[in-house]
C-alpha cells in the first residue's frame, strides 16, 4: 500500500511540489456561490453517516447487482476482485472527456482499479480486469483530490467508482475538510443498483454513466457474462440519477457544474441497441439532456474472438445513431461526437 508520505514524496519527484505551489488559482474559477453537493450534505450533519452506512455495506458487498455478500473488511472478494481499501491506477488531469468536463484544465480523473464489468472489449483490461494499482487509504485518496484542484482540475472525475464508492464518501468528506469544492463526478459503467445511487444523493453532482447495451442477451455475451440484467440495472439507475441532478447546468465558461451526462459506444452490427437506446431516451429522460454517442469502438482485449464486434464501426453505423437520436428529438448532443457525425457522413454518403 502507498501511503501518504511516500506519495508526496513522488509527487515532489514528478514536480508535484511546483504544481502544489502554482495552482492555487482554481479557487478563483469557482463560480459565486455554488458549493459542492456533499459541503451541503456536511452543512446538514448528514455526510459523516452516509459514509458509515455506506462502509457498512463492505461487510456483506451489495455495493452492484452482483450482490457477492462477501465481507471485504475481512479480505472476502467477490466478483469484483477488489480489497476494501481503494486501488488506484493514476490520478491526472484528463482532456479526452466531454468538452464541459474538459473545459480550459482538464478533468480530475481518478482511475480505480478493479470493475464490476467484465466486458470483452474492454480498452483498460489491465486495469480493470487485473486489478493493477496500487492500494490507498481514504487520507491518501483525499489528497488525491486536492492534488487534481490544486493542479487547476474542474471536477474530480471518479472513473468505475461502484465498488469503492465508501472509499469516494469518506476520502471526499476528509478532502472538504481540507478545502476540497470542486464537484464529484461519478464515472460509472452503468451497472449499479437504485439503492447505491441513493446514498450518493446530495453527494454527487455530476453523473457520467454509460448505457452500453439494452438486449439483456447482448450484454450477457460482452459485457458479464451470463447475467442479462445490465439493461435493467443501468437503466433504472439513470432514472435515479437524473431524478437527482437533472439536465447538466454549466458555468459562464460552459464547465459543468450538475447533472447527468449520458454515454453510448456505437458498436459493430447494431450490438449495443443504438435505435432502442434513442428511444428510450426519447422516452423516459428529458430531450435536452446531454447525451454522447460515441464512435470510439475499437477491437480490443477479447474482441477479436466475437466475430461480430471484430472490426471497427463503419461510417454508415455511425450516422445512423446520430440520425437516429435528432429524428428522436434529442437536442443536446455532445460537440465532438457531432463533428465526428459530420466528418463520417461525407463518408457514408
Ligand atoms: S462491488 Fe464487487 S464484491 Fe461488491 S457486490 Fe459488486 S462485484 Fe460483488
Amino acid at each position: 500500500m502507498i501511503n501518504r508520505r511516500t506519495f508526496i514524496k513522488s509527487m515532489g519527484t514528478a514536480g508535484g511540489a511546483m504544481l502544489f505551489a502554482a495552482c492555487s488559482d482554481a479557487e478563483v474559477h469557482r463560480p459565486a456561490g455554488w458549493v459542492p453537493a456533499y459541503a451541503q450534505l456536511e452543512e446538514k450533519g448528514e455526510l459523516a453517516a452516509r459514509a458509515d452506512t455506506a462502509y457498512a455495506k463492505l461487510e456483506q458487498c451489495d455495493l452492484c447487482p452482483h450482490r457477492c455478500k462477501v465481507n471485504r473488511i475481512k479480505g472476502e472478494q467477490g466478483f469484483c476482485n477488489a480489497p476494501a481499501r481503494a486501488v488506484v491506477y493514476s490520478h491526472s488531469p484528463h482532456f479526452g472527456e466531454e468538452l464541459p468536463l474538459v473545459g480550459e484544465r482538464g478533468s480530475g480523473t481518478i482511475f480505480f482499479s478493479n470493475c464490476n464489468l467484465r466486458c470483452v472489449f474492454c480498452q483498460n483490461w489491465p486495469i480493470a480486469h487485473l486489478g493493477r494499482g496500487l492500494e490507498v487509504d481514504d487520507e491518501l485518496l483525499a489528497e488525491m483530490m486536492l492534488d487534481l484542484q490544486r493542479r487547476g482540475c474542474h471536477n474530480i472525475n471518479l472513473v468505475t467508482p461502484t465498488h469503492v464508492m465508501p472509499n469516494i464518501v469518506s476520502a471526499a468528506r476528509i478532502a472538504l475538510k481540507k478545502g476540497l469544492h470542486l464537484p464529484l463526478c461519478y464515472n460509472t459503467g452503468g451497472y449499479e443498483t437504485v439503492e447505491n445511487i441513493r446514498l450518493l444523493d446530495g453527494i454527487v453532482d455530476i453523473y457520467l454513466p454509460d448505457l452500453k447495451f439494452m438486449d439483456g442477451s447482448q450484454s450477457a455475451r460482452y459485457a458479464i457474462e451470463g447475467q442479462d440484467n445490465y439493461p435493467e440495472m443501468s437503466m433504472q439507475s439513470i432514472l435515479e440519477m437524473n431524478s437527482q441532478v437533472g439536465v447538466l447546468e454549466t458555468d459562464q465558461r460552459g464547465i459543468a457544474m450538475r447533472g447527468v451526462i449520458l454515454r453510448h459506444l456505437v458498436m459493430p452490427n447494431r450490438v449495443a441497441g443504438t435505435r432502442e437506446f434513442v428511444s428510450w431516451v426519447a422516452e423516459n429522460l428529458p430531450r435536452d439532456t446531454y447525451l454522447n454517442i460515441m464512435s470510439q469502438y475499437r477491437v480490443e482485449h477479447m474482441a477479436f474472438e466475437y466475430e461480430e464486434i471484430s472490426r471497427a464501426i463503419t461510417s454508415s453505423e455511425f450516422t445512423e445513431a446520430i440520425e437516429w437520436a435528432k429524428e428522436a428529438g434529442l437536442t443536446n448532443l455532445d460537440q465532438r461526437s457531432m463533428s465526428q457525425y459530420r466528418i463520417h457522413r461525407r463518408f457514408s454518403s
